[in-house]
């Protein structure tokens, strides 16, 4: 079931506000549901995204966790372990679905394939705030 996710407070939320909001919901979700998470990255500096890039472990020039829009979440197995398998209806799944419930933005690792042929996407860990894209999108503010 959809939640209103927008807040009662009558002011427009910062994106990054609003990110945290929307994460605060999700760990919700988990919790709610049982699903152990822990946030295992968060902001990333250019340098940092530059070396991932270069290193082909990240497929974008400009991450969103440099604009403060996305984090990296584990979920863990019975014995606190972190699960690195991405399996159809696992956690990741669970949780994915469940975000991209809370905002047509909100868009999840777990969707990024290098094909789209591939069964899984290659990273469930990441949860995303896409920036505003197309004339449906309010403008970006400075
Ligand atoms: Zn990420």
């Amino acid at each position: 079931m959809p939640i209103d996710s927008r807040p009662a407070l009558g002011w427009e939320m910062p994106d990054r506000t609003r990110f945290l909001f929307l994460m605060s919901r999700l760990l919700q979700f988990a919790e709610e549901n049982k699903i152990p998470v822990a946030c295992f990255y968060f902001y990333r500096t250019e340098a940092e995204q530059r070396t991932l890039f270069l290193a082909g472990k990240s497929e974008v020039a400009h991450s969103t966790h440099q604009d403060w829009l996305a984090k990296d979440l584990f979920v863990f197995d019975e014995d606190w372990e972190p699960i690195w398998e991405h399996t159809a209806g696992d956690g990741y799944s669970r949780l994915g679905a469940f975000w991209k419930t809370l905002d047509p933005r909100c868009r999840w690792g777990g969707d990024f394939r290098h094909k789209p042929s591939d069964p899984l996407g290659w990273d469930p860990y990441h949860f995303e705030l896409a920036k505003p894209r197309g004339p449906l999108a309010p403008p970006l503010r400075a």
